[in-house]
């Protein structure tokens, strides 16, 4: 099994599965139980809060989620309802993920001014950072902007865009979702004062993410109950799943070099190909879109699978609909409707790639008209 769609999710590592389970048949009490085992549990949520602020380089707190999902829309409706006098315009980008573009239709609805920023062009990728800066005013309450496009790749400078953006407005609140970028970039290029991650799209468990919020900055709960996570965040803490969100962050390797070697190698083999175009540009070198003309992404997908080679038609969040967000960096809908997204994890081997590279020379043989 070829297994190339880690951006939409990933393989536990053992590690990952040792620790929640071992979490689950030992230390399965509840955190706010006051007998040993609550103090077992609350250790356990206290070690992986400081893993993953270490991994993030900085300090502030962590609050468990479910996922980036909820990550996102408690601070989307959270920020505006503890803010309610610094203003109605939010600056995001129009190529957010649903879970950020989605809550933002609401506030929009809600009479929320919600300014989308496009990609650069290929040609200028240097102007994107400074138009969301110039969007910024002094009514701007927040700035949401993702570190890594899921279904391109692409890479905004997100410590640029915090810096700039508190020199102009120190008021603002800057989000970002860095659920693709996180442990595959350095953490240093990431800066803001809250940020939402996810545990599966780094070989931890599904159903578990955090929300990075750095010191003093407020927002309203979305959920309402017990108190637990300082009231912020009530429900019982997951505290197996935690262990092993921590486990993964702790176990992703450096795969800089790796992941730009296995790009090149398949940049190498799709330019030999004819009618492969690549969508990806200013990407990071683990996920590579590309449209093979002439073949249908699904009849592709298909194809690859029946060789037990894994990819994606565009995002696997929006479940095979053409793309709105590829549209947005200029691809055609034509080309859309060709679009094969694929993308590396620490298992990625370059025989994966060359597999991978004949499947899709193979499936242009038999399919295309
Ligand atoms: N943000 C991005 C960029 C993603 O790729 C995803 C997952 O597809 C999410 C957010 C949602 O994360 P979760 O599944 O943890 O809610």
């Amino acid at each position: 099994m070829i297994y190339l769609d880690n951006s939409a999710t990933t393989r536990p590592f053992d590690s990952v599965i040792k620790a929640v389970s071992e979490n689950m048949a030992a230390d399965f009490g509840n955190a706010s139980s006051l007998h040993k085992m609550g103090i077992n549990a609350e250790k356990v949520i206290k070690d992986a809060k400081s893993t993953i602020l270490g991994k993030l380089g900085t300090d502030g707190n962590i609050i468990f989620t479910s996922g980036a999902t909820e990550s996102s829309n408690t601070i989307l409706f959270g920020v505006p309802k503890a803010y309610k006098h610094n203003g109605k315009r939010i600056v995001t980008t129009s190529f957010e993920h649903p879970s950020v573009a989605n809550p933002l239709r609401k506030l929009e609805e809600q009479g929320y001014e919600i300014v989308r920023v496009r990609p650069p062009k290929r040609s200028e990728p240097q102007d994107f950072e400074q138009r969301i800066i110039d969007a910024v005013d002094e009514n701007t309450l927040l700035v949401s902007v993702m570190w890594v496009n899921n279904e391109t790749g692409f890479i905004a400078d997100i410590s640029k865009i915090y810096s700039a953006v508190k020199r102009k407005n120190p008021k603002t609140i800057v989000h970002c979702d860095a659920v693709q970028g996180f442990c595959k970039l350095p953490a240093k290029t990431l800066r803001a004062d809250l940020i939402s991650l996810s545990a599966h799209k780094i070989h931890g468990p599904k159903g578990i993410g955090a929300l990075y919020c750095a010191k003093g900055v407020r927002f309203e709960p979305l959920l309402y109950g017990g108190g637990q996570q300082g009231g912020i965040r009530s429900g019982t803490e997951p505290v197996d799943m935690i262990a092993g969100f921590a486990e993964a962050v702790r176990s992703y390797p450096d795969c800089t070099e790796k992941y730009a070697e296995l790009n090149g190698r398949l940049c190498d083999k799709l330019a030999a190909l004819e009618n492969v175009t690549i969508n990806s540009y200013g990407n990071a070198k683990n996920i590579l879109n590309f449209s093979v003309r002439g073949v249908r992404s699904e009849i592709m997908l298909h194809f690859l699978e029946e060789r037990e080679i894994y990819v994606s038609s565009g995002s696997a969040c929006s479940k095979g609909k053409t793309s709105g967000v590829l549209a947005e960096f200029g691809v055609s809908d034509k080309d859309a409707d060709c679009a094969i997204r694929v993308s590396f994890s620490p298992f990625t081997s370059e025989s994966d790639i060359d597999a991978l590279a004949g499947g899709i020379a193979d499936g242009i043989t038999r399919f295309r008209r």
